[in-house]
């Protein structure tokens, strides 16, 4: 699993998140396109973005900085990387690319799930117990 620690021993790093006039410390969407970027590979990171975990809600929507559109108003996480509920438009719609470093963290994190060792001795004994 690459340089990856367990959750809450490190950090979560911020993906996703765009400069603004007053602070140009973060990229900007535009300078991220990729119009060769495949649909299919955009679908399936888009995919997993949409599925991230509320990590928190703001008041209002953010605006898409590329076409304006009312774009989210949470952040999500993996426990890995948090990001803005939107960013899986700029990749879907937009073909905002995202690092490959990203791109092998869902195709690991994919396989660790399709891989993990199934239990249902827990839930046999449990289930009834409420
Ligand atoms: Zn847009």
């Amino acid at each position: 699993m690459s340089e990856l620690r367990e959750p809450a021993d490190r950090p979560v790093r911020l993906l996703g998140f765009w400069g603004t006039p007053e602070n140009q410390t973060l990229p900007n969407p535009a300078d991220l396109v990729d119009p060769g970027w495949g649909e299919a590979e955009r679908q399936w990171v888009a995919d997993y973005l949409e599925h991230g975990q509320i990590a928190g809600s703001w008041m209002g929507a953010s605006r898409c900085r590329l076409c304006s559109r009312a774009n989210g108003s949470r952040d999500l996480t993996d426990g890995y990387y948090l990001w803005p509920e939107g960013l899986a438009h700029y990749v879907l719609d937009h073909g905002v690319r995202l690092p490959a470093e990203f791109l092998n963290h869902i195709e690991q994190r994919s396989q660790a799930l399709e891989g993990l060792e199934r239990d249902a001795s827990w839930w046999r004994r449990n289930a009834a117990r409420t």
